[in-house]
């Protein structure tokens, strides 16, 4: 436990995670890359007023704003639920509930980690200027504050692993090659172009992928993995995983015996924080309404595979290939359609959000 300024407790209460095995084959290697332009600066978006900063305070190293003022800057009613300990925020079509010393929020029914923990003081609940900017404000209130992005056209769909990699068994490469050939099929009856990172089972290197995503001016680019536990054949369910925002850490770095590994520089991808969490929330919602999986909740990584992109991009872990009851559904094809239907649904919905902000924007000019 920290303690700093006022009652702030780091940890306490924060969930264990157990990171993905199929994910460790130097994804997470931290390249040192100059600073990207300036945040949103997509192609063809519309540029929207940026709001002043939040007055914040520090705690510890990290400066936090007041959530009262997060909720009024967006728009939302702020109600405690415990008073100093847990609020919810309440708006058009969006709730969340956030309690003190922990990351775990709770978004429209869904778990997400935050990068920070959340803080408490003086009777005051805080969150890091960080997670209030590039997590809660695309969670609840998409599109506020920055540039818009262009209108989805190319989607790259990225099947973890291939040849020599087999991931976290030779299943992986296999099934997530099987969903990614689904879901295009899914999304190019929906109009959409679709590229895939590889059409069969062959070893295309890490920083290859999202290379391919960025020569084909991709606007949305997911890579589909399962995930493995070793000695653990119960734990089940759905993660989905975004580019860590500068000065914010791993989910993994959280668990015992791991370090800190915060990137105090940007990468290109950090460009697209705030539409990255968009696309993830639309997959990750339609994981849990269409699947009823176990939420394991959105988590932010420094995946090797995001961090070059030049457009929204996230990592779906779709299950657990090490769970008896959970491999079993994914060993059916008819399983894999349907997370082929999750995903391709969940970019469907994202993009109708992009839509739908283009045109208030441009109505409003
Ligand atoms: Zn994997």
């Amino acid at each position: 436990m920290i303690t700093a300024a006022g009652r702030f407790h780091f940890l306490r209460g924060s969930v264990l995670w157990l990171g993905a095995l199929c994910c460790l084959d130097g994804a997470g290697e931290a390249t040192a890359r100059s600073a990207p332009s300036r945040p949103g600066a997509a192609a063809a978006g519309i540029a929207t007023a940026t709001p002043p900063p939040l007055p914040s305070r520090r705690f510890g190293a990290i400066g936090y704003v007041n959530l009262a003022d997060g909720a009024s800057r967006l728009g939302l009613k702020l109600a405690w639920v415990s008073r100093g300990k847990k609020v919810k925020l309440t708006g058009p079509r969006v709730t969340a509930e956030i309690a003190t010393d922990t990351r775990e929020i709770n978004v429209n029914g869904m778990r997400v980690f935050l990068g920070d923990p959340v803080a408490d003081a003086s009777g005051k609940l805080y969150v890091s200027r960080i997670d209030f900017e590039r997590c809660l404000t695309p969670l609840l209130r998409p599109g506020f504050g920055v540039t818009t992005v262009a209108r989805p056209k190319t989607i790259v769909l990225d099947p973890g692993h291939g040849g020599k990699d087999t991931g976290t068994s030779d299943n992986e490469k296999i099934y997530a090659l099987d969903v990614a050939k689904r879901a295009r099929k899914e999304l190019e009856a929906a109009g959409y172009r679709v590229v895939l990172t590889r059409e069969s089972d062959t070893f295309v290197e890490l920083v290859e992928r999202p290379a391919i995503a960025n020569a084909t001016r991709a606007d949305v680019f997911v890579s589909i993995h399962f995930n493995a536990l070793i000695k653990d054949r119960k734990t089940s369910g759905v993660e989905i995983f975004t580019f860590a925002p500068q000065h914010q850490r791993s989910a993994d770095s959280w668990s015992p015996g791991k370090k800190d590994d915060t990137f105090t520089h940007a990468e290109p991808n950090n460009r697209f924080d705030h539409w990255n969490m968009v696309l993830a929330q639309t997959i990750h919602r339609r994981f849990l309404a269409d699947l009823k999986t176990f939420d394991r909740g959105k988590k932010l990584a420094h995946w090797g595979v995001l961090r070059s992109l030049n457009c929204p991009g996230v990592l779906v872990e779709c299950g657990f290939l090490t769970s008896d009851a959970e491999a079993r559904k994914i060993a059916t094809p008819a399983y894999r359609q349907k997370l082929a239907q999750v995903i391709a649904a969940g970019i469907r919905e994202y993009s109708a959000t992009v839509e739908g902000l283009r045109w208030t924007a441009s109505a409003r000019r």
